[in-house]
Parts: C-alpha cells; structure tokens; sequence
C-alpha cells in the first residue's frame, strides 16, 4: 500500500506510523509517503487522521505502478527529457569501454556531428574473466568528463559495485547500473537516495516481476528518476548473445510507469543484427536506446563483435528517423 501522509505531518509522526506499519518513509519537500507491503490491504483507522490519499497495489510493483501514476514519468537529465508527454526516443551512444583520450574523442565527434546529447562508456566493467581488460576506472571517469566539460553532453558510465558507487555518481548525469549488479543493494540503495537519473538494466536471469523490483529499491529510497533497460535475457538460444525480450517491453509499457531504454548491443552480441534489431524497437515506441559504437570495433578493449563503426553506426541512424516520423517520436 502507498499512504500519501498530510502536509502538514512532522517528522516524527512519520517515522512513528511507518515503523508502526513496518513501511518504507519517504520524506521530503514533495511527498511525504509510507509504502508498506502490498500483503496490507486496509489499514487502522487510527491512523485516517494522518493520510490524505492511500493506494492499494497488487503486488510489489508500487511506486513504479501504472496503478498508482497513471503515466509514464518524465525523467530529466540536465537539459532534455524523456519519458512524460516528451514523445522523446533518447539515443544513448559510445564505446562500450572508454580506451584512450583519443578514443573517446573521436566518439564525441561523431555524437557532435549527429546533434546527439548523451555519451555512454564504461569505466568499471563487469568483465567475466578476471583476466580480460577491467576499465580505466576512476581515470575514465574523469577522461569522461573533461569530454562533457568541452561539448556539453550528458555523459552515463555503469556502476559495478559498491567500492566507487560515489565516483560514479561525481563525474556522471545518468548513473547506469549493469545487468549483473541489478541485485546489488548497496548500490541500489545509494543511488536512491541521490537525485540523478539511474539507468537500471535487467540482470540476464531475473523476470520482470524482479526487475521492477529491483527499480522499487531505488524508488523507495526517495529518487523517483529511474529508468528501466531492457538489455536481453539468457535463453536456451546460442546463435545470439542473448534473447531481447520485446513481450516484456509490452508489459512494461502497459504496467509500469517507468521509461524504458532498449540496449540492442548486449542482446544481439554481433554487430550484424544490431541494426535491423534496433528498427525494430524503434517501431515499438520506445524511451531510448542504448547502442555499442567505437572509432575501430575490430580493436575494441570489451564487446568488440558487437559494437558498430561510425559508418555503420550514421546509417542505422539515419534509417531510424522515419521509423521514429512514423511512431510519432522525436529521436534526440
Ligand atoms: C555494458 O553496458 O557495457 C554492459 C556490460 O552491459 P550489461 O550490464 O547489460 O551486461
Ligand atoms: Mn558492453
């Protein structure tokens, strides 16, 4: 249940309904709530005198309830917006793993050259060998944004855990959080409690009933700015990396209340697919995407089979802009 509390309520009063109700309390100058297990289905009357408003869900899927907002929120990253009435589909783009200063610069070009807002690149990747290149880490971030200084993008780089959750905050305005630190509390917790957008990818194994509970994490901590990433799950399938789950992006539309980003790069793994696959999002009307790009993929330090070269990368974009016309988005 999500209990909207009166104006007027002091802080202590709050604290002493929501721990009464075993609820989480959410208490600042815009809302002032307790969201309690969904199991609570009415509550005392003893407490009416408190609440303005309360919301009874059906399951954990609360505050990012299509039940409770009726629409998807607005989420706004410094100068531009999506979600909301926005009709915005957000290209997120860069290399998967930030290199060199040269590398990134050359990344930066080609996001100039597009009219493109939003430089994604990895700095603490969540490698599966212990062995494989690891990030340039705290440098990379920092590389990063000496790039957002000179151009004026908005940069995103993924948190992997908890050690340099606070850097990646610092030197970010989306603070992405990878499929396999989607469980990781300590993260979630931290970035709920500051105000930038979080950029929340699906762990590869979970549903989406576990998924959305992983953003409520972050909501329940008071940052309402999440947006959710689709980035495929494991299947039985081989061929490809992994299996984009587009049914899932259908109930996500129609449920919850939360922007969503389709990352086309990690589902396919080859770069072969990724354009006719990211056509095909577009087409479903969507937030955002999240697409792999490096000056020279053939040398990439981290996800070199699926990353596009600039030339591949201008025209799938360019072939995204009617499809976009056609949706009625606007591709920013
Ligand atoms: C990435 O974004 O480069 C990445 C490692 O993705 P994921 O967390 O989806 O595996
Ligand atoms: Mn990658």
């Amino acid at each position: 249940m999500i209990i909207h509390l009166q104006e007027n309520i002091s802080v202590d009063n709050a604290r002493k309904i929501s721990s009464e109700l075993e609820g989480k309390l959410i208490f600042n100058n815009e809302n002032k709530l307790i969201i309690t297990s969904s199991k609570m289905k009415s509550i005392d009357k003893k407490y009416e005198d408190f609440i303005s408003e309360k919301f009874v869900l059906e399951s954990d899927i609360q505050l990012s309830s299509k039940d409770y907002i009726k629409k998807t929120r607005k989420v706004k990253i410094n100068n531009i917006e999506v979600g909301g009435e926005t009709n915005n589909t957000l290209m997120i783009t860069g290399p998967c793993s930030i290199e060199s200063k040269e590398q990134i610069r050359e990344s930066a070009n080609l996001l100039k050259k597009l009219n493109l807002t939003t430089l994604r690149a990895g700095c603490f990747k969540p490698r599966t060998s212990p062995y494989s290149f690891q990030g340039l880490g705290v440098e990379g971030l920092k590389m990063l944004s000496d790039i957002r200084d000179e151009f004026g993008f908005n940069i995103i780089s993924e948190v992997k855990d908890a050690s340099h959750v606070d850097d990646v905050i610092k030197y970010t305005d989306i603070i992405q959080i990878g499929a396999k630190a989607m469980y990781d509390h300590g993260i979630l917790r931290e970035t709920g409690q500051q105000n930038k957008p979080v950029l929340l990818k699906r762990g590869f194994g979970s549903n989406l009933q576990e998924f959305v509970q992983a953003a409520e994490f972050i909501l329940s901590e008071g940052n309402p700015n999440v947006i959710l990433c689709e980035r495929g799950i494991r299947t039985f399938e081989t061929k490809t990396r992994f299996t984009l789950d587009l049914c899932g992006v259908s109930f996500l539309k129609e449920y919850t209340n939360l922007p969503i980003i389709l990352d086309t790069s990690h589902a396919m793994g080859y770069s072969y697919g990724v354009p006719d696959l990211t056509r095909a999002c577009v087409a479903m009307g969507i937030d955002g995407l999240l697409i792999e790009s490096h000056p020279n993929p053939k040398v990439a330090k981290s996800d070199a089979s699926q990353q596009l070269n600039f030339k591949e990368f201008e025209e799938m974009f360019s072939s995204l802009v009617p499809i976009c016309n056609a949706v009625n988005r606007n591709l920013i």
